[in-house]
């Protein structure tokens, strides 16, 4: 029954090939030669097979873990670099007429205020994002055909991207709305979107089906198709994740691969993104109330294992986690992270950075901390916080990314970008103590540039930048 070429979902996500996965997995967790082979096809850096993966995610021997974390970390460095890209979401409309039990937005909540933001409210918290040095979005809405159609979606879209507020600008949409049609897909794709975001919340059907009781995300085939449907409505780039807590994290975790592998077979090109979100306390939602929360050495571990089964995705963790966890899991793999987020619905305009409204909000923020301290704190343990958006924006999506990724090109072009980026954010964004450690940071990484062409160009657009140019991209 298995098959990762078919398209229907019981297919590439086969229950008895997980089972059988999981078991494997669990019969060789102290095979070590077993697990030194597999370690060693891991730094090929080709990634690994859902099977291999599951004897990993088994495997407790601390030793072993260990290396599995120097490996990650390795991985990390190659194919990243020290560099983090920043994003925020956009929440534009709490209305929604799903019943999911994990999420405050479900229908029958009657005492949270259902909010759809205007065009002139889109405005205001674009204005207020790009205040804050946002460049990369992604918005998210309840489902609703009749409050939240596609149209909405697009005239959002369409403001976001038209708003040029002082130097700031949004340069990419990612979008991370409810399963929907090709056609829906393909006015998306034409609208501009960067990566098609959607959790697959569980990969377990029965779970799946009890968890969203009712409205249109019931259907599980329908969901887990999603992404396929994307990608023939043209859409390159997109982004899976599991919301962890909901069932057992073994069964996601190796079912997530399955999808990724899944993706590969059909369409060439992997996920861009996998995104690791986990279940927060939220209006009516009780995250004690789920029998699968994981603890963080556990998440570190997923964290770790989906950076060396899949090392050219994307992983994203988004401000439900703590300072604490976040440093921990970006040297694990983790490539995206937001900063100053808001998960409600007009949340970011007409507040002051203190200020956090908490009636239409998704789910408890747990990194309350502004992007310029979020920027500031990368830096320093390490890190360059990035606002490239250049690789959609230069074409370079689907396989054309994972290209430049394989080719090693990523230090002549990430790179560079990275630092453009960081400097407009510093000129225009940034407090006293940011941009001092940030000028500091340009200043040597500039010099880490390899091609010596690129440095100099690099070197460059920094110093135009500083004049007053903006949007310089490789
Ligand atoms: N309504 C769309 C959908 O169904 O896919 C958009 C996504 S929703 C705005 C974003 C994601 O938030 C969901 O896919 C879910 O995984 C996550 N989420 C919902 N409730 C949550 C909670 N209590 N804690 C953490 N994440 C939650």
């Amino acid at each position: 029954m298995y098959n990762p070429k078919s398209l229907k979902a019981e297919e590439f996500i086969d229950h008895e090939e997980v089972l059988a996965s999981l078991a494997y997995g669990e019969a060789h967790k102290d095979d070590i030669p077993l697990i030194d082979s597999i370690l060693e096809k891991a730094k090929l850096r080709k990634g690994l097979s859902h099977r291999d993966a599951a004897v990993l995610m088994a495997c407790e021997i601390p030793e072993k873990v260990q290396e599995f974390y120097a490996l990650a970390h390795q991985i990390k460095l190659d194919f990243y670099g020290n560099r983090i890209v920043m994003f925020a979401p956009l929440y534009l409309s709490n209305y929604c007429v799903n019943g999911c039990v994990y999420c405050p937005y479900h229908h029958q909540n009657k005492h949270i205020p259902r909010v759809k933001l205007t065009q002139e409210q889109v405005r205001d918290e674009v204005i207020a994002l790009q205040d804050m040095g946002h460049k990369r979005l992604a918005i998210e809405c309840g489902e609703d055909p009749v409050n939240n159609p596609i149209e909405y979606v697009l005239d959002c879209i369409k403001t976001i991207y038209s708003i040029k507020h002082k130097n700031g600008a949004i340069r990419r949409v990612n979008v991370n709305i409810a399963a929907t049609t090709v056609e829906n897909y393909r006015k998306l794709h034409e609208a501009g979107i960067g990566t098609y975001i959607l959790f697959q919340e569980t990969y377990h059907k029965e779970s799946y089906e009890k968890l969203h009781p009712v409205g249109p995300k019931h259907n599980y085939a329908y969901h887990t198709e999603a992404m396929d449907r994307a990608m023939e409505g043209g859409i390159d780039d997109v982004g899976l994740g599991v919301l962890f807590g909901l069932e057992l994290y073994r069964y996601e975790f190796v079912a997530l691969l399955m999808h990724a592998e899944h993706l590969e077979a059909v369409h060439g090109v992997g996920p861009h993104t996998i995104s690791v979100p986990r279940i927060k306390r939220a209006d009516d939602i009780d995250p004690s109330a789920f029998d699968n929360g994981i603890d963080d050495d556990t998440f570190a571990k997923i964290c770790a294992l989906i950076r060396i089964c899949v090392p050219y995705t994307g992983m994203i963790i988004s401000t439900r986690e703590s300072e604490a966890v976040r440093s921990r899991v970006i040297g694990l793999g983790v490539s995206q992270i937001s900063g100053g987020s808001r998960t409600s619905v007009g949340g970011y305009a007409g507040y002051t950075p203190d200020e956090r409204p908490h009636d239409t909000e998704q789910f408890d923020v747990s990194d309350q901390r502004s992007l310029d301290e979020v920027v500031c704190w990368l830096m320093e343990i390490g890190y360059i916080p990035s606002f490239c958006t250049a690789c959609y924006r230069e074409g370079r999506t689907g396989d054309r990314f994972m290209s430049l990724c394989k080719s090693g090109q990523i230090q002549n072009c990430c790179h560079p970008n990275a630092l453009m980026t960081l400097k407009e954010f510093l000129v225009d964004y940034a407090s006293d103590k940011t941009r001092r450690i940030g000028e500091k940071m340009i200043e040597d990484e500039l010099k880490t540039i390899p091609n010596e062409k690129a440095r100099a160009i690099c070197a460059e657009r920094i110093k135009l930048i500083e004049q007053g140019q903006r949007d310089f991209r490789f």
